[in-house]
């Protein structure tokens, strides 16, 4: 393999690794979950589908490294559900800062965090913020929560709940597309549109919600709907990246 198409570092030796980095380098971290997506998604799909995005980027981009993703989150909120695997919030915060804090020791001040779960989204905003306040020079970007991103940008493409849900029409239509070995077909469960309020959040557990771990219209899921998601997400990564770099990753005042 050309050194231009090694970007897992993970896979890589030293020897790999100084050949690529350099300081043009962003590091690629994805934070994902295990725990129920219904009975027709795996528990990993939190994180195999960030990272399979992440990996499709990498093809087209150069300069991007990928950290091994974190498979494990913030899931109190799924507990009731079997086998939901979760670390407490303050780990996850603690997890984040350590890994933040290497990536940047080692010379590299741009980092791109894809996240594939809802309960990471509060624990990554601190991380990032305290990061930041300790190595001013540093540059976190997030893609926070992709699922209800694709619903604002693309509603058309989704019947039900813009595609909203866990293990619903968006989560299962893209795990249709990038691994349908991994969706069980013949165990798609109930459709359920959980009754909440539309502009005021709760801070619901997954139990209140559904009684098969799955929300959403999972049977709308379909191949189609799983390419047109991938393409829009990977469009959006690749178009920041080379926006950044355009910009020699200013933004704002320093522009
Ligand atoms: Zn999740």
């Amino acid at each position: 393999m050309k050194n231009d198409e090694l970007f897992l570092i993970g896979e890589m030796n030293a020897h790999q690794i100084k050949k690529k980095v350099n300081d043009k380098t962003v590091a690629v971290l994805i934070f994902g979950s295990c725990e129920n997506h219904g009975d027709h998604l795996p528990f990993g799909s939190d994180f195999i589908f960030p990272f399979e995005l992440a990996k499709r980027v990498a093809v087209k981009i150069q300069n991007l490294i990928i950290l091994p993703p974190i498979p494990y989150g913030v899931s109190s909120h799924h507990k009731k559900f079997y086998m939901t695997i979760s670390i407490g919030t303050n780990t996850l915060i603690s997890l984040i800062e350590n890994l933040l804090e290497s990536v940047y020791n080692n010379g590299v001040h741009k980092i791109l965090i894809i996240n594939g779960h809802d309960g990471n989204i509060a624990p990554i905003e601190i991380a990032a913020r305290n990061t930041k306040d300790r190595y001013p020079n540093i540059t976190i970007a997030c893609l926070e929560s992709w699922w209800e991103l694709i619903g604002k940008i693309s509603p058309d493409t989704f019947n039900v709940w813009d595609g909203l849900g866990h293990g619903g029409e968006a989560e299962t239509s893209a795990m249709m597309t990038i691994s349908p070995d991994l969706v069980n077909k013949n165990n798609i469960p109930e459709d359920t549109i959980p009754n909440l309020p539309k502009h005021i959040r709760i801070f619901w557990t997954m139990d209140e919600l559904t009684k098969t771990g799955a929300t959403g219209s999972p049977n709308n899921g379909s191949v189609k709907k799983g390419d047109v998601i991938c393409r829009i997400l990977e469009d959006i990564l690749i178009s920041f990246l080379l926006d950044m770099e355009n910009n020699r990753w200013k933004y704002g005042l320093c522009l």
